[in-house]
């Protein structure tokens, strides 16, 4: 029926909150906007428009940063399959010889799934992981191999032919803009270009609640502990490094109440197991910013 179609792909009940993602709302609402909406949309407006289905989408930034899990959530939040991930390095270290062959396997599952259903067919997301790595030794005069070349043609020639398959979309990421082969993100190919950021205090806060979303829920979070002093804190930390950062703050917690006696018994101290402002304080000796900070600034 008219109109029945237009959310065909989008979960029910879709909350940006249940993602796990802090901080990037704009980002990842942009991304499902600009790369989704025509699948989204009532056929005939895109017929209208005269255009494809985006194919292919880069995220590119600091590492640590979201990327890998906006790609995964990306997914999720569509009647997708659950996602390929493939990692650059690992193509080219482990499969030289077969990398053509694994790059055509990726794409068999979903070639074969539109050969039979058409349109009908759910969506295939492929994620490229560092894709730097398998661009980096194409056209390089120095390296006899080749293997980066053979792998990268062999992509092009894969998201080429995707032309007629409107079930697959791949998510290339890396941290290396300027290594990305400039084929690879021609019109057609990645064809949409995102920089993920190192999060701004609003986005640490958001982070900051993500990750502690369960110690606050179990009431392990000590009152001391204010989330926006550690925003304020974090500057220049990746959403990577908050989590360290929890961690660590509930290593230094556990330090606190759990003794371990001569005999290497564990004595719980549950009751008062909970995670203080103190211990953020000594992670915060221990967790630094890797990116976009200079040596003398860390001290
Ligand atoms: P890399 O370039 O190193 O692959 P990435 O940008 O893909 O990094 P992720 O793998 O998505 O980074 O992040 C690593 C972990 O850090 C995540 O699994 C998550 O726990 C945490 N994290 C990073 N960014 C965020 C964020 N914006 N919100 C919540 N958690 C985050």
């Amino acid at each position: 029926a008219k109109g029945a179609a237009p959310n065909a792909l989008l979960q029910p009940n879709f909350k940006f909150e249940d993602l796990g993602i802090g901080g990037l709302d704009t980002e990842f609402s942009q991304i499902f906007r600009r790369a989704f909406a025509s699948r989204i949309f009532p056929p005939s407006i895109v017929e209208k428009l005269g255009i494809q289905h985006v194919k292919g989408i880069l995220l590119y930034g600091p590492p640590g940063t979201g990327k890998t899990l906006m790609a995964r959530q990306i997914g999720k939040m569509l009647n997708a399959r659950e996602p390929q991930i493939v990692n650059g390095p690992e193509i080219l270290n482990k499969y030289v010889g077969q990398s053509e062959e694994n790059i055509r396997k990726l794409f068999a599952a979903a070639e074969q799934e539109y050969k039979q259903r058409g349109e009908e067919s759910s969506l295939h997301i492929i994620i490229f992981d560092e894709l730097d790595a398998i661009c980096k030794q194409r056209g390089s005069k120095n390296d006899g191999t080749g293997v980066g070349d053979s792998i990268v043609n062999q992509l092009l020639s894969k998201m080429d032919g995707v032309e007629q398959l409107n079930n697959i979309l791949i998510i290339g990421m890396t941290n290396r803009l300027d290594m990305i082969d400039e084929a690879l993100l021609r019109p057609g190919r990645l064809e949409i270009h995102m920089e993920i950021n190192l999060p701004d205090e609003n986005g640490r806060l958001q982070i900051l609640n993500v990750h502690t979303a369960r110690m606050r829920q179990h009431d392990l979070l000590e009152h001391d502990v204010d989330l926006k002093e550690l925003a304020s804190l974090t500057k220049n930390f990746s959403g990577a490094e908050i989590a360290g950062l929890i961690k660590s703050a509930s290593s230094f917690s556990f330090n606190r109440h759990i003794k371990i006696g001569a005999t290497a018994a564990v004595n719980p101290d549950y009751d008062k197991m909970k995670v203080a402002r103190d211990d953020f304080l000594l992670a915060l000796d221990e967790v630094h910013p890797s990116f976009g900070v200079s040596e003398t600034e860390l001290k």
